[in-house]
């Protein structure tokens, strides 16, 4: 059987408590969506969303956590207080953070092991860059950062890959058709033998997730759902994403 496909809005740095009005928009609009859906906002707004989508059908999580526990580490947010605010989830590698904080494979795979130690789901992003597509090294670099970024332990229920092409975040381009299959069946391949059962691990696209393009990049093989930037951001875009899953 298929997994449950699953919607995540990635809010960035982006909302604020005026912001939780959207929370209510899409509570009301989607009482029982047809597929999980997921918000990560800023951690700040962790813990006033809980209090929204209490006992509903909304699951929270957080774009970011370190690899430690706990400790001297300022600014840092750990794997068990985000849980302990109500996510479920965390976002880990996405490529901004490894553009601005020089993530590498070994730190991603470090706090997935951290969020799955406090019993949070990783949502693991990998992508090329456009430099990198252009010279055709596009399955070699999934590959290599799925290698890396995915730590010992890893499961069908505690982890779920992202592929997100570096250019085309917040582009508003996005991949051919067979472009995004491409690099889901080699995600899929890949996985078996390091997770569990990997037909079982859900595999998100994202990049320019619309709602106009969300129904066709849904229906591609081995697409579970879509990691959403900036159409998460709105109740109306957002909801009709998760209407076309
Ligand atoms: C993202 O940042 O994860 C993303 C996919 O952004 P956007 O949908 O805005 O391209």
């Amino acid at each position: 059987m298929a997994p449950r496909k699953l919607a995540a809005g990635n809010w960035k740095m982006n909302g604020d408590l005026a912001a939780l009005a959207e929370i209510d928009a899409l509570v009301a609009a989607h009482p029982a969506p047809g597929c999980e859906v997921l918000i990560c906002p800023p951690a700040v707004l962790l813990h006033p969303m809980k209090a929204r989508v209490d006992g509903g059908a909304i699951a929270l999580g957080g774009q970011d956590c370190h690899a430690k526990a706990s400790g001297a580490h300022t600014g840092d947010i750990a794997a068990a207080q985000l849980k302990g605010v109500g996510a479920s989830y965390v976002i880990l590698g996405h490529s901004e953070r490894r553009a601005d904080h020089g993530e590498t494979d070994a730190v991603v795979a470090a706090k997935a092991a951290a969020a799955h130690a406090a019993g949070l789901t990783a949502i693991i992003c990998v992508g090329e860059t456009e430099a990198q597509r252009d010279r055709e090294e596009t399955l070699t670099v999934i590959a290599s950062q799925l290698d890396g970024s995915i730590p010992e332990g890893a499961t069908a229920a505690n982890t779920v890959i992202a592929y997100e092409p570096v250019w085309a975040i917040g582009t508003g381009r996005t991949p051919t058709n067979d472009q995004i299959a491409e690099v889901h069946a080699l995600m899929r391949e890949r996985l078996a033998g390091k997770v569990g059962d990997a037909s079982q691990v859900r595999l998100l696209y994202g990049g320019s997730v619309k709602p106009d393009n969300a129904a066709q990049i849904f229906a591609l093989p081995h697409v579970d759902g879509a990691l959403v930037g900036g159409a998460s951001l709105k109740a109306a875009d957002f909801g009709r994403i998760i209407a076309a899953l």
